[in-house]
């Protein structure tokens, strides 16, 4: 395998640190891929291995189908659903899945977190949707998530009674969203339950989506 292989696989090992880091996972329930850059494979984290375990050596490799190319470990339980996106979206370049607890809370209600913090209208453009109800295995997970997601602004996706996927531009991307998502899921909640939360004009939430999307920050970074 090639350098930018290797290096993809230092960069999604230490990214899984991040989602233990910011609480969004229990036992090894959580999972972040990236796409190899000009292939049509990506890779992704080994099934059960805990988060402690994890080096880039064992982080596998597989191809758009979701068969395993390289590695010794079978990979995550959920990488048909990580290999239907990137079959469908071609400009997405890193998936992550958890079952953060918020989120989670709103998904197993099936309703949207609503667009009521500007931080929300920075990052998701609106609210975060709701995907449908979909057992693992086969297609159905990743079928759900591009249906909801394709032509949303959200990178992310509450799949009802399961957990949060998120997408990005390349896999730290799909992380900081699904940070995002599980911050603004915990504040709307609490928002809630002090009272009625007060909705952003659509206006607003375009105006504070554009700036942030084309003019806040270093755009190398994003
Ligand atoms: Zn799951």
């Amino acid at each position: 395998m090639n350098s930018r292989v290797r290096e993809l696989k230092e960069t999604v090992c230490a990214l899984h640190a991040e989602l233990v880091r910011y609480d969004l996972v229990a036992w090894t329930a959580g999972n972040v891929s990236g796409r190899v850059p000009g292939e049509d494979l990506f890779v992704i984290k080994p099934s059960g291995v805990s988060y402690d375990d994890l080096t880039p050596e064992s982080i596998v490799v597989c191809d758009l189908d979701g068969n395993l190319v390289e590695g010794d470990y079978a990979p995550s339980s959920d990488t048909a659903a990580h290999a239907y996106v990137y079959r469908a979206m071609p400009h997405v370049g890193g998936v992550v899945h958890t079952h953060s607890t918020y989120a989670s809370a709103w998904a197993a209600r099936g309703e949207a977190i609503p667009c009521v913090l500007t931080a929300m209208a920075d990052e998701f453009g609106g609210e975060i949707p709701v995907g449908p109800f979909a057992l693992i295995g086969g297609d159905d997970i990743g079928k759900g998530i591009v249906a909801t997601l394709e032509g949303h602004r959200s990178p992310a996706v509450l799949m009802q009674n399961h957990g949060v996927f998120s997408i990005g531009a390349s896999a730290k991307a799909a992380v900081k969203a699904a940070v995002m998502c599980e911050d603004v899921a915990r504040t709307v909640h609490i928002s809630r339950q002090l009272g009625t939360p007060l909705p952003i004009a659509q206006a607003d939430i375009d105006s504070l989506y554009d700036r942030y999307q084309n003019v806040y920050g270093q755009r190398s970074s994003r």
